[in-house]
């Protein structure tokens, strides 16, 4: 059965983006038939530029929770990869993820499996959010975005960026392989892999709030689930997220691979990264330790 909250009704639908939602998904349909390595390539390529670099990278763990720091020139350039990715602007992808995690599986959770499995995977894509009808109403949950002339630029811009995409995948492709290997780059470097990135990130708000472990008792329903992290590159260590949500690194145990964690150690280590926040436990622990040399000093 399809659940979704009383305030999802006919007048809050948004047809445009049910419209780009269906269309991209019926044009990825064309994959097997417009097969080439190179395509594949491309869209493993595509895949980790969009979905590690730009939703898990820059979206959720530099811009929404400040995990990390980087400078400005690289926070605009991994925003334009995410941007990329057709999950929506900054500013209203990071304000929807901080409601989310505001109201975590309470009523106002934008998207929470309590209204069923397929509302939290893709049908509250469909529907403006109360809260959220209007930029002016929105933006507030990401002021320090807000404030920003350039995130505000790619706000505006993100879907114009997309098509840009699209249409550079087939120009490169037709340039060096004519109308086939055009097709096969805009259908795997742009279509499908834009379709299989919007899967691994819904499967964080669906299959993470429904299956796996809790290592942590927080408020909420989030659970670590293994399957969901690989495809995500370590988002779905989601419960040891919910309980520390400012720590760069989501995976807590050695088995938790967290690629992106990976990612940021190297952007530390060629200096493209600083004030890494740590897990709480070992921010505790450093604390703990501090106040100690401190007393032994004293
Ligand atoms: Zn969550
Ligand atoms: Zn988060």
């Amino acid at each position: 059965m399809i659940l979704k909250p009383e305030w999802a009704n006919a007048r809050r639908l948004k047809p445009w983006t049910i419209g780009v939602i269906c269309v991209t998904h019926l044009l990825a349909l064309a994959a097997p038939f417009s097969f080439t390595w190179t395509g594949l390539a491309m869209f493993v390529v595509m895949y980790w530029i969009t979905g590690a670099l730009g939703i898990t990278l820059c979206y959720h763990r530099l811009l929404t929770h400040r995990s990390y720091k980087t400078p400005k020139f690289v926070e605009y350039a991994l925003t334009f990869f995410a941007c990329s990715a057709l999950q929506g602007g900054p500013i209203s992808w990071v304000a929807a993820h901080r409601l989310h995690h505001k109201e975590s599986d309470q009523e106002k959770d934008p998207h929470t499996p309590a209204e069923g499995f397929l509302w939290s995977h893709i049908l509250w894509n469909f529907f403006n959010i109360p809260q959220f009808e209007r930029y002016e109403e929105f933006r507030h949950m990401a002021r320090d975005l807000d404030r920003d002339p350039v995130h505000r630029f790619y706000e505006a811009m993100f879907f114009p960026i997309w098509l840009g995409i699209a249409v550079a995948m087939f120009g490169i492709g037709f340039a060096f392989g004519g109308w086939k290997l055009g097709l096969s780059l805009v259908v795997w470097g742009c279509f499908l892999r834009t379709i299989s990135v919007w899967h691994s990130t819904w499967l964080v708000n669906s299959a993470t709030h429904l299956w796996g472990y809790r290592r942590y008792l927080t408020a909420d329903n989030s659970r670590n689930n293994w399957w969901v992290a690989l495809v995500t590159f370590g988002e779905g260590w989601h419960n040891n997220h919910h309980a520390d949500q400012r720590s760069a690194a989501h995976g807590h145990k050695w088995y938790e691979v967290d690629m992106t964690y990976w990612t940021i150690n190297v952007m530390k280590w060629v200096g493209l990264a600083r004030d890494v926040v740590t897990p709480k436990s070992k921010r505790i622990s450093k604390d703990a330790a501090d106040e100690e040399a401190s007393t032994l000093v004293a």
